[in-house]
This record gives structure tokens, C-alpha cells and sequence, in this order.
């Protein structure tokens, strides 16, 4: 690794081995937190591996343990990590038997909150390796394209699929990226229980962090 990089995730490294505290979970557009923090969101279909990747950035379990309480699974949770970065755990979305008043209001409550989130710098959309960009994560790259808020692909379960596969992977959802207006067109590979690529998104967020 050249060491401009190894520089680079040493201090992500060391950011993100702050304390990672919960602000509150929004359930209504009126209830999103207001921060002076750089805040960086994560998106994905319900059994993505969204808590896993964040207990595997953040190195703590209890943090997305809250998000899956139930009560909490249909909220926006906030956390501040070392007083330099919001995180703002989306629900997740995509269940089969979603009744559609569910739906509906997640639609409604992540629209408005992409809408009008001037400290957004970063969306991490979350997409399952094993099964790459689903029918139900279209619409929600659409939204953050129409609400000009910039995301990143991140792909999750890496340790499921060949390197090959991996391979090829990358260069189908590139593919597709490029046709979305906000999407930033590299694509992150990660496994949180491998741990393949966690430095790396780390590092990655760690540059967008507020100055300490
Ligand atoms: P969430 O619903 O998006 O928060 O997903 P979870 O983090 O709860 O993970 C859903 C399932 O995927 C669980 O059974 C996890 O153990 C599994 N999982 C999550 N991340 C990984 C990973 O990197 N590799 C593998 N093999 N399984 C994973």
C-alpha cells in the first residue's frame, strides 16, 4: 500500500474508534436531529447487512442492535461519531409483504429528509453482492438522483461470491451508475464479516468528517 493510503486509513482508523453515540431515531421529517456535523446516511434493502457494516465500521454492536429494535426499524436513527460525523442509519426497505401504508411512509419520511439535508455529504447505498442492484433499490438511486444528493455504492457479503464474480459485479453496477446522475461511479466492495474493504470505506468517510 502506497503510504498517501496507509495514511488515509489510519485516520479513518482512528476516527472511527471514537465513541459513536445515539442522538434519537426520527419517525416524522420534524423529528430529524438539526447538526453542524458533516452527516453521512446508509441506505439498503432490509437483510442487506446494514447493521453489520456499521458495527464493522464503528467496532460496536449495541449501535445497530438500536436500529433493529423493534419500534426503531421504520426510523431515520442518528448517532455522532467523535463529534465529527453525523450517521444516519435509514430503514431499510424492500421487505416482499411490506403492507403499502408502510411503504408510503417511508417513501414520504426519506424523501423529505433527502430533500432537505443540506449536511448530507454521502450516501452509502448498500447492495447485496450475491444479488447485485434489485428492482426495489431503483427507485430509491432515482430519488437520491432527483434530491442531488451524492451516493456511493457499497457492496456487501463480498466473501459470498468468487473474486470473478466480484469482478464482473463491479463492472455491471459501474455500468448502471453511470446513467444516475448523483451516484459517485466507484464501486466499494466489503465484507463485514471478512473485513474486506472496511478500512478502505473508513477512510473514505473519514475525509468527508467535519474538521475536528
Ligand atoms: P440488515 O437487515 O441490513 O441490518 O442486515 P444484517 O446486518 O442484520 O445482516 C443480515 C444477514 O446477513 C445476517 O445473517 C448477517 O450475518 C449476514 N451478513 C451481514 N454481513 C455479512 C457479510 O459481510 N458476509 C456474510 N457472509 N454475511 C453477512
Amino acid at each position: 500500500m502506497a503510504p498517501k493510503e496507509q495514511d488515509a486509513e489510519e485516520i479513518g482508523r482512528r476516527l472511527f474508534a471514537q465513541d459513536c453515540v445515539f442522538i434519537l431515531g426520527a419517525a416524522a421529517l420534524a423529528q430529524v436531529p438539526e447538526t453542524a456535523l458533516s452527516e453521512i446516511a446508509f441506505a439498503g434493502r432490509s437483510n442487506v447487512g446494514k447493521s453489520s457494516l456499521i458495527n464493522a465500521l464503528t467496532g460496536q454492536k449495541t449501535l445497530a442492535r438500536i436500529s433493529n429494535t423493534p419500534g426503531r426499524t421504520q426510523q431515520i436513527n442518528f448517532f455522532t461519531l467523535g463529534g465529527r460525523l453525523m450517521l444516519a442509519d435509514l430503514p431499510g426497505y424492500g421487505y416482499a409483504k411490506a403492507p403499502k401504508d408502510i411503504v408510503k411512509r417511508w417513501t414520504r419520511l426519506v424523501n423529505s429528509y433527502l430533500k432537505g439535508r443540506q449536511a448530507l455529504r454521502r450516501t452509502c447505498m448498500l447492495i447485496d453482492a450475491r444479488h447485485g442492484i434489485k428492482d426495489t433499490d431503483r427507485p430509491v438511486m432515482t430519488m437520491l438522483d432527483k434530491a442531488a444528493q451524492p451516493y456511493q455504492v457499497v457492496l456487501t457479503k463480498c466473501d459470498k461470491i468468487s473474486a470473478g464474480r466480484l469482478e464482473s459485479l463491479i463492472g455491471e453496477v459501474a455500468k448502471e451508475l453511470a446513467t444516475h446522475g448523483a451516484a459517485n461511479p466507484e464501486v466499494i466492495a466489503t465484507s463485514a464479516i471478512k473485513g474486506i474493504g472496511i478500512p478502505y470505506l473508513r477512510s473514505t468517510l473519514a475525509a468527508l468528517a467535519s474538521p475536528a
